[in-house]
């Protein structure tokens, strides 16, 4: 069966985040661990956070895929943007805890003219700062755009500071559909090629979650708008071939695409219809 769910808001708590997921035949969900903007986040309810575990496990759910906010850089060229990067971060996967075996992705972030090189041994310092032996969550790099100086818009990049991260085993990859077409990985005409080529840069291992999203702008542009499925310029023929590739078929797909939670339902729907059985 397919995993698919969107992103939710996370006002309501997360045992309502479940609810919704369920209302709206979602097996998994994304969403913001605070305010996307950054700032503070309101103290963890453990009740809630259990209640929702017990309904992840009770409906067979596939691993949620959380979101660091986008704001984050943690290769800024300010010291002050850097560690507040560190320090939610940190928070953020403590929190992460109490909701263990799920997912915490994060955009790798903007050099800021530094260079990828030394963006690189930032990001990475960083993480191996943050993570620690035994946690229960696996933080994802997702692929970008490459816009501006964004790090992460070419798998070497990912491939970069996975290697220079020591606790290995706790990173994968979150794939970003809308993302890496942009970035000029052809996913529409050559799905297979780029699979191999995120395997021979990467290894196809560390590919733990899809971003499921149309792209408003042509093949290549650098741009990251999303669309919603079938209505930009990946289309419903190459979402057709994603969500049945055997190497990507098993993955939590997660929509974020411009939506309210009906335009949501929708899409689920759409893409189930996808799948061959
Ligand atoms: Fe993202
Ligand atoms: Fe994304
Ligand atoms: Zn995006």
């Amino acid at each position: 069966m397919l995993h698919i769910g969107c992103h939710l808001s996370a006002t309501g708590g997360f045992l309502n985040m479940g609810e919704t997921a369920l209302s709206i035949g979602a097996d998994t969900f994304a969403f913001f661990t605070r305010n996307p903007r950054g700032g503070s986040a309101k103290e963890l309810d453990t009740e809630d956070a259990g209640a929702l575990v017990r309904l992840l496990k009770d409906n067979g759910f596939a691993p949620l895929v959380a979101h660091a906010p986008y704001t984050l850089n943690l290769c800024s060229d300010k010291e002050n943007i850097r560690t507040f990067a560190f320090e939610t971060m940190k928070d953020d996967i403590r929190r992460m805890e109490y909701i263990p075996g799920n997912y915490y992705n994060f955009h790798p972030g903007s050099h800021m003219k530094q260079g990828v090189e030394a963006a690189v041994g930032m990001i990475s310092d960083a993480l191996n700062g943050i993570l620690f032996d035994g946690m229960h969550t696996t933080v994802l790099l997702e692929t970008m755009a490459g816009k501006g100086s964004e790090v992460g818009g070419s798998f070497e990049e990912l491939r970069m500071i996975l290697d220079r991260v020591a606790l290995s085993d706790c990173m994968g990859v979150c794939l970003d559909t809308c993302h890496v077409y942009d970035a000029g990985y052809d996913i529409v005409n050559d799905l297979d090629g780029v699979l191999s080529e995120f395997d021979r840069v990467i290894g196809i291992g560390k590919l733990r979650a899809i971003h499921i999203n149309d792209s408003k702008n042509p093949f290549a542009s650098h741009k990251d708008r999303h669309e919603c499925i079938g209505s930009g310029s990946i289309g419903n023929e190459a979402f057709a071939r994603i969500v049945n590739h055997p190497l990507l078929k098993d993955l939590p797909f997660i929509l974020e695409t411009p939506n309210e939670l009906s335009g949501y339902a929708e899409e689920i729907v759409l893409l189930r219809s996808l799948v061959n059985n």
